[in-house]
């Protein structure tokens, strides 16, 4: 790497936890961080989900370590990040990547499902950026990527409770960023369109939703999880000092139609 791209885009010596790493967008986000020089934390709710992962990692060189825990559980969200703060000493990047679906009508959805989903995709967010915000601000730095989605601004169909959390998550990305942004802390959110991973795996098997969605993305094909590498090593880096509080869609064009 030149020493701009280094200087700019490089991520030695700062040390990231990416919540929900064991596999999908998570595991291309952590694999990118680390291969721009930060030292990773993989997360995911079982630890034998997590040592693949780091035994990769490990074996290019790079510092990592896996630590589960629920993010369903506020006191293990905690827990998470005292853990990730006590590893090097310090935590200098938070990606909120770890989030569920449960596809139900909105007449017959359960208080379980939408309770599964707001305690894991609101409540864990938020008791997460609360932890680390609190670490960040006694340092006057930090990064905090929330991952969103296109229906933090659209209402999507059969995931209410999908939708109404997402939702929030890009509210709780700007309440944050205007409380924390002149303290050094920049707290943005990626929204990805439609990726393949396990998360859309109905949708992908769905004949005729999935036909409906790729006619809509102007680039033509469903994202794949590596389409975020670039969008989170910027936001984690000295690039984006000065852009906080925005909410950035990487969709092939979705939210542009
Ligand atoms: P995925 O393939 O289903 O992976 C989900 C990840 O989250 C796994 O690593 C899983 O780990 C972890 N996880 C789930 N529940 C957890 C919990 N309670 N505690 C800790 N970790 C937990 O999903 P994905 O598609 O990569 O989605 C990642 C994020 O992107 C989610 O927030 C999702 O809403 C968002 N998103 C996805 C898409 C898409 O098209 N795929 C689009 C927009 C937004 P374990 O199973 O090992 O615990």
């Amino acid at each position: 790497m030149s020493d701009f791209l280094q200087q700019k885009f490089g991520l030695r010596g700062k040390v990231a936890l990416v919540t929900g790493s064991s596999r999908g967008l998570g595991l291309a986000m952590v694999r990118a961080l680390s291969a721009a020089g930060a030292d990773v934390i993989v997360n995911g709710r079982a630890a034998a989900s997590l040592a693949p992962v780091t035994a990769e990692l490990a074996a290019t060189g790079a510092k990592t370590t896996g630590i589960a825990a629920d993010l369903g559980q506020r006191a293990e969200v905690q827990r998470l990040i005292d853990q990730a703060v006590a590893w090097q000493g310090h935590l200098d990047i938070l990606v909120n990547n770890a989030g569920i679906i449960r596809r139900a009508p909105a007449a017959e959805h359960s208080d379980a499902d939408w309770d599964a989903v707001l305690d894991v995709n609101l409540n864990g967010v938020f008791t997460a950026c609360r932890a680390a915000g609190r670490h960040m601000l006694a340092r006057g730095s930090g990064k905090i990527i929330n991952i969103a989605s296109l229906l933090t601004f659209f209402g999507g169909i059969n995931v209410p409770g999908y939708a109404a959390s997402k939702g929030a998550v890009g509210q709780l990305t700007k309440a944050l960023s205007n409380e924390w942004a002149a303290k050094g802390i920049q707290v943005n959110a990626i929204a990805p369109g439609y990726m393949r991973t396990d998360n859309t795996a109905a949708l992908q098997a769905d004949a005729v939703r999935s036909k409906e969605i790729l006619s809509r993305i102007p680039a033509g094909r469903w994202g794949e999880p590596g389409d975020l590498e670039g969008t989170v090593v910027f936001l984690a880096s000295a690039s984006s000092h000065f852009l906080t509080g925005q909410v950035i869609a990487v969709d092939g064009g979705w939210c542009g139609r």
